[in-house]
């Protein structure tokens, strides 16, 4: 806008300048004119005064002849554009003239109206001087006739006449510096010229025009003033002014377009800037920049909420960090040295850090390099995760599921009581009757050490087979936490069936079952029976419906890649597609006494063992239904 407004102003000044000389030009052409026009008035005005005086003179002079030749000729020499004095009867006749005699009225017939004549009427008539129009005479040249009354006693008796060549009139009262300037001109009304006089030749600019009185008759003096040829310097000035000034406010244009880029430019800076600390202050994970040495050269609100320091207690700060642990000092510090050497686990890492109230927290870290923008490794991003919560919530869980399994073992155990009371009373029977066979023999005083040593052998081995029963019930129920050492499948197959035998017994059901001989794992012994004990038992109670025949329970081993697959098939009822997917939620039971545990613990403890359980239809089943669960264990720690 000032711009604008400053082009404005510059060529506003340069036309008023345009117009200031314009205007002092036409006012010297004017002031120029004026002066030209009063020194001829002077010039013919000197001469009407010496023609007037020579008319009187000659009216009381006794020779007017000599008179008029003293005078005309003093006349002329005086005044170099007078063409010709004449002196003139009252019929026109010339009496006499000065230097010819000729006059020059007889060829003015030739030219036009008798301008002359008729001015000597008007003078005659007046009785007063008088000027005649413009005429041509044969040399082309245009001339002025001033004719005055010559008077004797009161009457007119002839008239003197003063004959001006115009052109001559100019060349003389003309000064040179004036024709240097202007143009001048006589012309009339009709634009006629009669005479000009100038040096210079060019473009006319301005022109002015007053009336030419004496002589009159509508004669114009113009006077045209040219274009001086110095206001080519003028003009290339103001062409050079309107040129720079073009340029500035081109340039001006460019640099408004330039601050117009750099202020979007600006603003979407700001924009992004704006955005990303947006972003950065709703970051619930915290964000740790560290340079190459380990100095902290950033922090972001979250880290400083997490930690309870603020980022410009942190910042700039070099290891040990206020919210290390002081009793992991020695462990974090190696971590951090790891970091350093980029030697960071790349799916983060666990540790304990300090709030600035002194509170413990777990903070998971994921460290990754920090580039810069010209690609170089600067130093190390940390994101931080404070997982305290989680850890307690999966502390809680791992918790209930410990209790879970607890309850899980002790209502197990309630169930088993009653069969356990059973299966203790076999051993305890037979290890009783025996004894009294033995009793008796001795007692009978036949008794042949040959006879009783059977015996006795059989009672020990009733006897381990109970305190086997006893010992195993006791370790079922021990809470103990999982503890893996290398275990054999085929024996912890074997434990299970000696443990489920009595109940199998009772409800008719046969077990088939091949025991695999491989190498050991590292397991849970006690976890696994626990597993296989619960599928057993869920496959001999979903065939309770069926024909005794078809009350078969197979347990087969295989080994798939690097997995043991360990299948539990029964021909019960199956499971239907609406209960599948519910099948190992915890509490999920079909059965009226049914706890619905037994299976998402069954999951959980093959989890941990890094296993998978799952269920399939038994399609080869000979009753046509039921389900097999198969359950996989790694063959190879981790
Ligand atoms: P519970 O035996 O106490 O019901 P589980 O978690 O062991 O708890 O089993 C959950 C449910 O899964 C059972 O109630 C039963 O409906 C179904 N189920 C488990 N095993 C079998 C199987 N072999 N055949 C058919 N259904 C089964």
């Amino acid at each position: 806008m000032g711009i604008v407004l400053l082009l404005i102003a510059v060529l506003a000044l340069i036309w008023l300048l345009h117009r200031n000389e314009a205007e002092e030009e036409r006012s010297a052409l004017i002031k120029d004119v004026l002066w030209l026009e009063q020194n001829l008035r002077f010039h013919l005005g000197s001469n009407e005064e010496q023609l007037q005086q020579l008319a009187l003179d000659m009216a009381n002079a006794p020779d007017r002849q000599k008179l008029f030749r003293i005078r005309a000729e003093h006349m002329l020499k005086n005044s170099s554009d007078i063409a010709q004095i004449l002196w003139l009867d009252n019929n026109r006749h010339v009496l006499d003239a000065l230097p010819t005699t000729k006059h020059p009225d007889s060829d003015i017939e030739s030219f036009g109206p008798p301008v002359t004549a008729k001015a000597f009427e008007l003078a005659h008539r007046l009785g007063k001087q008088q000027y005649s129009e413009p005429f041509f005479l044969e040399d082309n040249r245009a001339y002025i006739e001033l004719l005055v009354p010559l008077f004797n006693e009161r009457r007119i008796v002839g008239m003197l006449a003063l004959l001006y060549p115009l052109e001559t009139l100019l060349a003389n009262q003309v000064p040179w510096w004036f024709t240097e300037k202007y143009k001048v001109e006589i012309v009339d009304d009709n634009d006629r010229q009669f005479a000009t006089k100038t040096h210079i030749s060019g473009n006319r600019s301005q022109s002015y025009e007053i009336p030419f009185d004496p002589p009159g008759w509508g004669l114009l003096l113009r006077v045209t003033s040219y274009n001086a040829p110095d206001n080519t310097l003028q003009r290339l000035l103001v062409a050079a002014i309107i040129l720079l000034a073009a340029g500035v406010f081109w340039s001006l244009w460019l640099v408004r377009d330039l601050m117009k880029k750099r202020s979007l430019a600006e603003d979407a800076l700001r924009e992004e800037h704006a955005f990303r600390a947006a972003m950065e202050d709703s970051l619930t994970v915290g964000m740790r920049a560290r340079d190459l040495k380990g100095r902290v050269i950033y922090v972001n609100p979250a880290f400083c909420r997490m930690t309870g320091f603020s980022a410009a207690e942190l910042v700039n700060r070099a290891p040990p960090m206020p919210y290390w642990a002081p009793e992991q000092l020695e462990e974090t510090f190696a971590m951090h040295q790891t970091v350093l050497a980029g030697e960071a686990p790349p799916d983060g890492f666990e540790i304990t850090f300090m709030r600035k109230n002194g509170e413990r927290f777990h903070a998971l870290i994921y460290e990754a390099k920090l580039i810069d923008g010209s690609g170089r490794h600067t130093g190390w991003m940390a994101s931080v995760l404070d997982i305290t919560e989680r850890k307690h919530a999966e502390e809680l869980a791992r918790q209930q599921q410990d209790k879970l399994q607890f309850t899980s073992r002790l209502v197990t155990m309630g169930e088993m009581a009653s069969t356990l009371a059973h299966e203790l009373n076999q051993p305890l029977a037979a290890i009783a009757s025996y004894n009294t066979g033995c009793q008796n023999l001795l007692s009978s005083g036949k008794a042949n050490p040959q006879d009783i040593l059977p015996a006795l052998e059989k009672i020990g081995v009733q006897a381990q087979r109970a305190g086997k029963i006893i010992r195993r019930v006791h370790d079922f129920v021990r809470k103990s936490e999982p503890k893996r050492a290398p275990c054999l499948i085929g024996e912890v197959i074997e434990d299970c069936l000696g443990f489920v035998e009595a109940e199998a017994r009772k409800r008719h059901v046969r077990i088939d079952c091949e025991i695999p001989n491989l190498a050991p794992i590292p397991a849970d012994r006690l976890m696994l029976e626990q597993v296989l004990l619960n599928l057993i038992r869920n496959g001999m109670e979903a065939m309770a419906g069926n024909e005794e025949a078809d009350r078969v329970l197979n347990i087969s081993t295989v080994t798939i890649d690097s997995e043991i697959q360990i299948q539990v098939s029964d021909c019960g009822s199956g499971i239907s597609p609406e209960i599948r997917d519910k099948l190992f939620t915890a509490f999920f039971t079909t059965k009226p006494e049914g706890m619905g545990i037994g299976l998402s613990i069954c999951r959980s403890i093959v989890e941990f063992h890094r296993g998978r359980l799952w269920a399939e239809d038994n399609i080869h089943s000979p009753t046509g239904s039921g389900t097999i669960f198969i359950f996989t264990l790694p063959m190879e720690s981790e």
